[in-house]
């Protein structure tokens, strides 16, 4: 495990965890960890995240529900070799059980009262999941317009408290962010809790390790997108340990009803004060059967630049998806077996539309990872039945 620092990513004031702003310039903050070694990047005879400890924040418990070392699955489409990451199976179903393993793990070693977040559902179930795994309470704050009915349903029956916030998930976020403190630590999968980025890292060594190389694109769903950003990071870490000696391209991609990521990142290449102007733009926000991804970033937009930093550094792009494409996608997952909510369906409608991902022509070819399933949310059936 690694030792962690906290500093600001804009004016690098350093700060102590827990903290969710920098106390100077009110910037996102980051984690620092110490580098990992060549040893570190190997698997553990751990549980869960903790099987590669060797690239997480070190931590004094562990708490695990075996999330992590998910399927990677060859996909039959013509052209590119295209794998799936089935983040899909993790205990509640989404690649967040990482992040809350992990922020569960860090509210016993404070001694928080419980985790307290904004959720469009995904986010809610995960937190409640492993706050009841961990003796924890468990506080959400959701939107209504982020229609989580029944991910809802699932966190109450952990023991979750939730509060409908009228408006969209940037309402939610703030809500949080008045609840958080006083024991309550904010765990709202954006990047305003710096640690829960980190939870992804392991993502990188289970790709390499599956797949015997290093992918040439890895296209990943966002909405802040710190999971994109998380798995860049691991990528990094395994080229500085002597592991690999690449790292992939990063391709987000969000739905053209919610995509300030891609409407910055379209707007041509800018420094990140030129991006900053642009995600503070507001963007038309439409219905999106992508709910999991659909954050306007409203009142936070500073922290998509993390993930357009990742994005440029790693060579790749964000790019958006229209409904139809989502649809489609998700019909061909299903008939291939994979059952996914549309959100992470749109990894795969990423691939028409990303000329980097395009572009892929190495024998590791493209993993699109597969965020979310489909058995919360029913209205994701793509035959048009009614549930
Ligand atoms: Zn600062």
């Amino acid at each position: 495990m690694r030792e962690p620092t906290v500093g600001c990513v804009r004016c690098g004031h350093g700060t102590t965890y827990p903290a969710y702003r920098c106390p100077v310039c009110a910037s996102p903050l980051v984690l620092d960890l110490t580098p990992v070694t060549a040893a570190g990047c190997r698997p553990t005879t751990g549980r869960g995240i903790w099987r590669h400890a060797g690239l997480l924040p070190r931590t004094g418990h562990a708490v695990t529900l075996g999330e992590g070392s998910t399927p990677l699955l060859p996909l039959r489409r013509d052209g590119a070799t295209v794998h799936a990451k089935l983040e899909s199976v993790n205990p509640s179903l989404s690649f967040k059980d990482r992040a809350m393993a992990l922020a569960a793990s860090a509210a016993l070693d404070l001694g928080s009262t419980g985790l307290v977040l904004a959720s469009t559902g995904n986010a809610a179930v995960s937190a409640a999941t492993y706050a009841a795994a961990a003796g924890l309470r468990c506080r959400v704050f959701c939107a209504t317009g982020s229609n989580a009915g029944g991910k809802l349903d699932v966190a109450r029956a952990h023991g979750a408290e939730i509060r409908l916030v009228p408006g969209h998930y940037s309402d939610a976020y703030e809500a949080a962010t008045r609840a958080e403190g006083d024991g309550w630590l904010n765990v709202t999968t954006t990047y305003r809790n710096p640690l829960l980025t980190e939870a992804y890292r392991p993502v990188a060594a289970e790709l390499v390790d599956d797949l015997g190389g290093v992918p040439d694109v890895v296209v990943v769903p966002v909405g802040a997108g710190p999971l994109l950003r998380g798995v860049w990071l691991g990528f990094t870490d395994l080229r500085a340990a002597g592991r690999t000696g690449t790292v992939p391209r990063m391709v987000g991609v969000q739905a053209d009803a919610c995509a300030p990521l891609a409407h910055a990142w379209g707007a041509g290449d800018r420094d990140a004060g030129e991006w900053a102007t642009a995600l503070r733009e507001p963007v038309e926000v439409r219905p999106t059967a992508a709910a999991a991804i659909a954050d306007a970033l409203r009142g936070y937009a500073d922290e998509g630049l993390l993930t357009l930093d990742a994005v440029r550094r790693s060579g790749g792009e964000v790019v958006a998806v229209g409904e139809p494409a989502i649809a489609s996608a998700g019909h061909e997952l299903a008939r291939q077996g994979l059952f996914v909510e549309p959100a992470a369906a749109a990894a795969l409608a990423a691939l028409e539309t990303s000329a980097v991902a395009a572009s892929a022509t190495g024998p590791f070819g493209v993993v699109a990872v597969l965020t979310g399933h489909g058995a919360k949310e029913p209205s994701t059936r793509t035959d048009g039945s009614t549930p």
